[in-house]
């Protein structure tokens, strides 16, 4: 095994639950994060990282290694998450699949479920590796304990190996990815490196720095309810304006008829009564005036409405989530280009898709930190059919020691 840590530490880490909880009023979202890091602060220790400290501002481990060379360059950040999607996260029991054949289902322990190459045909590319999958019952984890361990199996190596010369490396492993909110109160300042890369991406060769441009809303509708048998004239069905706001938006602009770089308009929830009724939204769009024409014909919309029924039964409070980190990553090309060198060197083929969503780089982009993001060997993420890959792991590794090394050499 190319570094024998690696699974050690994965296999550890997704055992240790670490979920988030959007539905908590705390930061973090949930204590068990903290837990998962006092592992991660111990390992990091162990490994013999003397400068490691708990950031509580931003709820973040992080850690310092030290430039070995002289010359003064970039500082460079990496970042993972430490918790865990919204799904059963409780006793993973992770199964490790060696030599698969690349073409046979894959029981998920001794569950009713598979992992089965027709359904998710890029298990196809890994024959001769070894995969991992939990056991049926709870996710893997493997969105961000691939990148936690990577980050950790990377720093041991860089340890253990001072022949490699790299200027001063900053890591961050940070809480509630999961739900948006992690890196809102990172502390850029503390964390103090020149830019960064997240290491929370999918197959190995996927490089990410162009997502949505995003904004949520909510609509409140006040009906006016009085019995059905008087009701002639006089009625005012909250739900059904409801069901015509949402016929009023642009025909198949949805998620489940859009794909490529088509935005689109997501209706999340919708809760009502004919007195009164809840709906949440969120508008997605690569381009950044694209997101500003969705928010303006949803505001037309309900002026319209409004209009129509002659006094104000719609409330809309809408407000930006994240911008497409390309529109700042433009100004940076250089930190792509050295990713795209890096995966070069290691053979593999760069696949720049953009991301049909948002990483946490994209609020730390617009923080100031340019913030692009790295594979990791995620599959399947947020559920039970969730598998990695050892190899594309290792590949992961390579890819964070080529960063280092060629961020030295181009820049001494
Ligand atoms: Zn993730």
């Amino acid at each position: 095994m190319k570094y024998d840590v690696l699974l050690p530490y994965f296999l550890k880490y997704v055992q240790i639950n670490s979920r988030s909880d959007e539905h908590a009023d705390r930061f973090p979202s949930t204590q068990r994060q903290v837990d998962f890091q006092r592992v991660i602060m111990a390992d990091l220790a162990e490994i013999g990282v003397t400068d490691v400290h708990y950031n509580q501002k931003s709820a973040a481990v992080i850690a310092d290694i030290p430039a070995n060379v002289a010359e003064k360059v970039p500082t460079i950040g990496f970042i993972a998450h430490c918790d865990t999607a919204d799904f059963e996260s409780e006793h993973v029991k992770p199964q490790v699949h060696k030599n698969y054949d690349g073409h046979s289902k894959i029981q998920l322990g001794d569950s009713e479920f598979y992992l089965d190459p027709a359904v998710f045909p890029n298990l196809k590319n890994y024959e001769g590796q070894t995969i991992i999958t939990a056991s049926g019952d709870t996710l893997l984890g493997g969105d961000d304990k691939c990148g936690c361990s990577e980050l950790m199996t990377f720093v041991k190596y860089l340890v253990d190996h001072p022949e490699v010369k790299h200027g001063r490396i900053r890591l961050a492993f940070t809480p509630d990815e999961e739900i948006g909110t992690g890196t809102q109160k990172f502390d850029v300042a503390d964390f103090d490196a020149d830019f960064a890369f997240t290491v929370d991406g999918e197959a190995p060769g996927k490089l990410d720095w162009g997502t949505f441009s995003a904004a949520e809303f909510t609509l409140d509708i006040q009906g006016v309810n009085v019995h059905p048998a008087v009701a002639k004239g006089q009625m005012v069905s909250a739900v059904k304006l409801g069901i015509a706001f949402q016929n009023g938006l642009p025909k198949d602009e949805d998620p489940e008829h859009t794909d490529g770089l088509e935005g689109f308009y997501h209706l999340l929830s919708f809760n009502g009564t004919v007195d009164n009724a809840h709906m949440e939204y969120i508008i997605r769009d690569f381009e950044r005036d694209g997101l500003e024409r969705r928010k303006q014909v949803v505001k037309d919309l309900v002026a319209k409405m409004n209009e129509e029924q002659g006094v104000k039964r719609l409330t809309l409070n809408m407000h930006d989530q994240y911008y497409n980190m390309a529109d700042e990553l433009k100004k940076h090309m250089e930190i792509i280009d050295l990713a795209r060198q890096a995966y070069r060197d290691e053979g593999l083929t760069i696949n720049e898709d953009p991301v049909r969503g948002g990483t946490d780089g994209s609020t730390l982009t617009f923080m100031g930190l340019p913030c692009p993001n790295l594979f990791a060997g995620e599959e399947n993420m947020h559920g039970r059919y969730e598998y990695t890959v050892l190899e594309s792991m290792e590949k992961a590794v390579d890819v964070l020691i080529r960063i280092a090394e060629l961020n030295y050499q181009q820049n001494k």
